[in-house]
């Protein structure tokens, strides 16, 4: 396709064989599980905690067989959409696994109600058979919900509206992965998608970096409406939701799931803004380095030093090497991976941006989907996403499917450690004075990304919530406002944001998906940083503590997976330790930078 032939990834599609052979066996499959539910149901409904504890590990057994070959059809219906979203068969695809996800739900559903149903003295006493030993934390961590949850019929009721609510965020995903603009980076006009335009927010030549985000504005102000109206929907479902359970804080749901203190979460957003001038420090330096009086909010990431592409072969090399040096079984998972085709990384019209890990189940390994636009931030990214797929496919080798996947937040700590990692072993081995300084900023710029920007959505999504929960509606304008806001209170003068700015919210996929999924990035990227500080001090120690986290999945609170690696939580002092080595980075990028010719 033309949009790829100049890129090195062209030709890297994924083989989605481990999952289904073809379209008509997945709708076949489809159809078996759910006669299989329905006998599942017919077995089990009405005695969930009533057998006794070897009656319910056997029932749990059961839904956790049934929940791989759910998660392996259904990813396959997925993975198709993501990468063919016009193909018609796949369409159908889509919309047969939303139809079939939502049926098998609400027919599985019975399990959690009834296991919420039980008073507090049945449900311990259960939880302190050594049977129920692999299910026990995450039976706890459900019974949170308990005061919120419904009656049967009502949570069926709200679960068949699942498909409707699935169609606006597959309109929202379609208006952007449909999304090409004509635009010339210099080898003559060619069909540009969001990803490939928003790459050149990473290219040396500054024209070009104007050029294109210019460009993308000008293109999403045409589903700007179209995106404005989805998200209104999406949140105004969401709080109308909430306010029938009687939760009456937008991030509970999020947090509950994270298995964070909404204190701990608020401490750690409001620490994180107290260090936003090690940002504007950082924007100040740089405008001074690219001899600019102020940044352009084109010139955010725009790489100092020198640049240089890195071909798709190269990345593989450097991320399975950084993999297999802090541990040989990570470059082997890696490797694996790789060779049973399970890495989709060409751009190409038609497939969603962005990237994600999938881990299927206990039989099937990690799936993995990226834009390899031949940067060097890919690279980080190929690395952010193996450190989701080694954390996967250990936690799963050890716990129950139920078991093995944390909350968003603890989920996003390996690949953002694998990220360091990868990039450190860069920085190590650079030995071009002018691409080391291009690296070291990259690092620190990555930092901020992470923990400053996406504090800044966290709070837009804060108060997108705010207002739709006052009875307005998010339009395009207010959405619009809110954003700037919220940027300005980031970056305040140390970088210059253009007006076509105001629809940078509109092409943001997890404020669709998943509500203050933003807020885990910059949790994640503090807690990696106080990791690597962790590594660096005993590797010896450190490594055989880290598998040990790795393995251990979600069996246990996120206090209790971290404690052993040296990193307390409840101790706001472990944030302190996060920031001392985001100053670094950022004090290394200055230095970096320093050793560079003038300009
Ligand atoms: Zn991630």
């Amino acid at each position: 396709m033309a949009v790829s032939s100049s890129l090195s990834a062209t030709g890297v599609r994924w083989d989605l064989g481990d999952l289904e052979p073809d379209a008509p066996q997945a709708r076949a499959e489809w159809d078996e599980l759910l006669t299989r539910s329905q006998a599942y149901a017919d077995q089990w409904r009405g005695t969930v905690g009533s057998g006794g504890p070897q009656a319910l590990r056997e029932l749990l057994d059961d839904l956790d067989d049934l929940s791989q070959e759910l998660s392996r059809v259904h990813f396959y219906s997925t993975a198709r959409e993501h990468t063919e979203a016009t193909d018609p068969e796949t369409n159908d695809l889509a919309t047969l696994a939303r139809d079939r996800a939502a049926d098998l739900e609400s027919l599985l559903l019975f399990v959690e109600l009834e296991w919420l149903a039980l008073d507090d003295a049945e449900a311990e006493a259960l939880l302190a058979a050594a049977e129920l030993e692999p299910y026990a934390h995450r039976l706890r961590v459900a019974r949170e919900e308990k005061p919120y949850v419904l009656s049967e019929g009502e949570e069926q009721a709200l679960n068949t509206r699942r498909p409707a609510l699935s169609a606006w965020e597959s309109l929202h995903g379609r208006e952007l992965a449909t999304l090409t603009v004509e635009f010339d980076s210099g080898e003559g006009p060619e069909p540009h998608t969001i990803d490939r335009l928003l790459s050149y927010v990473h290219d040396p030549d500054r024209e070009l970096r104007l050029a294109a985000l210019d460009v993308l504005y000008a293109a999403l102000r045409g589903v700007g409406d179209v995106q404005a109206a989805c998200y209104d929907a999406i949140v105004g479902d969401r709080l109308a939701v909430d306010r029938l359970r009687g939760i009456t804080d937008p991030m509970w749901p999020t947090n509950q799931r994270n298995e964070l203190e909404g204190d701990v979460v608020e401490a750690m957003l409001v620490a994180i803004e107290e260090h936003h001038p090690l940002g504007r420090r950082w924007f100040l330096r740089k405008a001074e380095l690219l001899g600019l009086d102020r940044l352009q909010l084109a010139d955010q990431y725009a790489p100092v030093g020198s640049d240089r592409r890195v071909e798709w072969p190269e990345a593989v090399e450097m991320v399975e090497e950084s993999l297999r040096s802090f541990e040989p079984r990570l470059g082997e998972i890696f490797r694996t991976c790789l060779e049973r085709g399970h890495i989709d990384a060409e751009p190409r019209i038609g497939k969603i941006g962005g990237a994600y890990c999938n881990s299927v189940s206990k039989n099937v390994l990690p799936y993995v989907l990226l834009n390899y636009t031949d940067q060097l931030r890919d690279v980080v990214t190929l690395a952010h996403e193996f450190g989701h797929a080694v954390h996967g496919t250990l936690s799963l080798e050890r716990q129950t499917y139920r078991a093995y996947h944390t909350g968003l937040a603890l989920a996003e700590v390996p690949s953002t450690f694998a990220q360091l990692l990868a990039v450190e072993r860069l920085i190590d081995q650079e030995e071009d004075t002018a691409t080391r300084a291009m690296l070291l900023a990259d690092r620190a710029e990555s930092a901020m990304a992470s923990i400053f920007r996406q504090t800044m959505m966290a709070r837009f999504e804060q108060r997108a919530y705010g207002v739709r929960g006052e009875g307005k509606a998010l339009t395009s304008d207010r959405l619009a406002e809110l954003w700037l806001e919220e940027n300005t209170r980031y970056y305040a003068d140390s970088l210059q944001l253009p007006d076509g700015y105001r629809l940078g919210w509109s092409y943001i996929p997890h404020f669709i998906h998943v509500r203050f999924y933003t807020y885990a990035y910059a949790f994640a990227h503090l807690v990696a940083f106080s990791l690597l500080a962790h590594y660096r001090e005993d590797p010896e120690r450190f490594v055989p503590a880290y598998l040990e986290f790795l393995g251990n999945g979600a069996s246990r609170p996120p206090q209790d997976l971290l404690a052993p690696l040296g990193v307390d939580l409840r101790d706001a002092h472990s944030w302190a330790h996060a920031f001392a080595e985001f100053d670094r980075c950022v004090t290394e990028a200055e230095l970096g930078v320093d050793e560079l010719p003038a300009a």
